[in-house]
């Protein structure tokens, strides 16, 4: 009998119930795709998911579709479909797979909740927030279900966010509500969008709550947890589901810091990770750093989905900042500071950058900012090459050779 490979993961209890409510979240969404019992709305990642909610749509998400063709490790697969209809093989991996799968017929949804495909929209809604990629993506759409692609078009490299930026903002914001009346049906209600904004608010303080308890020495998560278990935080922000995940999710991690129990046994190192998860590998590159008995505690990835801003007693204005404020959109010198004050907030011993080849959006190591913040800080860093989804352009020997490299910087200064 062939020897089981030892696993260093620790198991989140959590886990079982998080699936669960995912496969709700799907499910509702494809019965109301066959029968028609509400609207189905596209958002992009970091959009204004709680508008469309307070007309009562369905959210679905197509870069968590992304995402999950990238761990499904089907991406490699689909992308050449998209690259057939002229999608550069250089641009987004999450446009290309998820175009790829739609072009293939070809999902993970159907293996994890027996759905047929992905569910059809009435509308899509982008913020360009994050890249352009997004409103390309949905433009693809667009013309292939014949359905209005709206949204917001926010300037990118922000460093403060001014009266002028939101002034825009709010506008393009409130812009969209006739067009969302029309597609809905619905008038719009400004004490239900204050509803679904406090549930949203009250997710993102919780999701802070889960991150943020990954300062504790050991960690009770890692951030590859934390990859999984954001799931709720992306899709279902503004439905009181996820709060209620998150306040479990909380307490088992707090009894694990009572009990001094950590994610990794015997943590020795504290690294953060930059960029982009490689989706496909996660739970190498999670067996890999617990074997070495060093935690990847934090990252700029997860705690994007943390927006304070949604606290503002106008919703407009909190939907403008919290939309604007995130990591992605500011100016080099804003995430420098950013990243300065995460290293030592979480006592970091390191930095590992992930330089997405089809993400620059999210891919900071291209402008000297490693190189600025091990100077300033006296933390190493490495970084590896390779994308989000398309693993013909990751290398394993490479990252684990810069993986190791870390290790082996830390012990010699020990
Ligand atoms: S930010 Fe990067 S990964 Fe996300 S949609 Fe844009 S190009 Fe794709």
């Amino acid at each position: 009998m062939a020897e089981e490979k030892k696993t260093f993961i620790k198991k989140i209890r959590s886990a079982g119930p998080m699936r669960d409510l995912m496969a709700d979240y799907f499910k509702e969404m494809d019965e109301a795709a066959k029968t028609g019992s509400a609207k189905i709305a596209w958002c992009t990642s970091v959009g204004p998911a709680e508008l469309l909610r307070a007309f009562d749509f369905l959210v679905y998400f197509p870069e968590n579709h992304g995402a999950m063709l990238g761990s499904s490790r089907m991406a490699a697969d689909l992308i050449p479909a998209a690259n057939a209809i002229g999608y550069s093989p250089d641009i987004c991996s999450y446009l290309t797979s998820d175009v790829g799968s739609y072009l293939r017929k070809n999902t993970p949804l159907t293996k994890a909740f027996g759905m047929e495909g992905v569910p059809k929209p009435d509308v899509l809604v982008y913020n360009t927030n994050q890249c352009r990629d997004v409103k390309e993506w949905f433009g693809f759409y667009e013309r292939e279900f014949n359905v209005p692609a709206i949204g917001i078009d926010t300037m990118r490299g922000i460093g403060d966010i001014t009266p002028n930026h939101l002034q825009g903002l709010i506008g393009q914001h409130k812009a969209l509500v006739p067009k969302l009346e029309q597609i809905s049906g619905k008038r719009f209600d400004i004490d239900r969008l204050k509803e679904v904004v406090a549930s949203s608010y009250r997710c993102t303080k919780l999701w802070k709550k889960v991150l943020r308890i990954a300062e504790n020495k050991p960690s009770p998560i890692t951030f590859f947890d934390g990859t999984i278990h954001m799931g709720p935080a992306v899709v279902l922000r503004g439905d009181e589901r996820a709060e209620r995940y998150y306040e479990m999710l909380l307490a088992e991690l707090e009894e694990r810091v009572q009990n001094g129990v950590g994610a990794v046994d015997g943590e020795t190192y504290r690294f953060y990770w930059e960029g982009m998860p490689v989706w496909g590998k996660l739970r190498e590159h999670a067996e890999f750093f617990a074997e070495k008995k060093s935690c990847v505690v934090a990252s700029t990835y997860c705690n994007s989905w943390i927006f304070e801003d949604l606290g503002h007693e106008d919703p407009f204005e909190g939907l403008a900042r919290a939309y604007t404020e995130l990591f992605i959109v500011r100016s080099e010198n804003f995430k420098e500071q950013y990243l300065e004050s995460m290293v030592r907030d979480y006592n970091v011993n390191g930095v590992i950058y992930h330089d997405a080849k089809t993400c620059p959006n999210n891919s900071n190591n291209r402008y000297g900012l490693p190189q600025r913040l091990t100077k300033s800080l006296g933390v190493p860093h490495v970084v590896i090459n390779g994308d989000l989804n398309d693993l013909r352009l990751y290398s394993e020997e490479q990252a684990k050779t810069q993986f190791e490299a870390l290790v082996e910087q830390l012990h010699e200064r020990a």
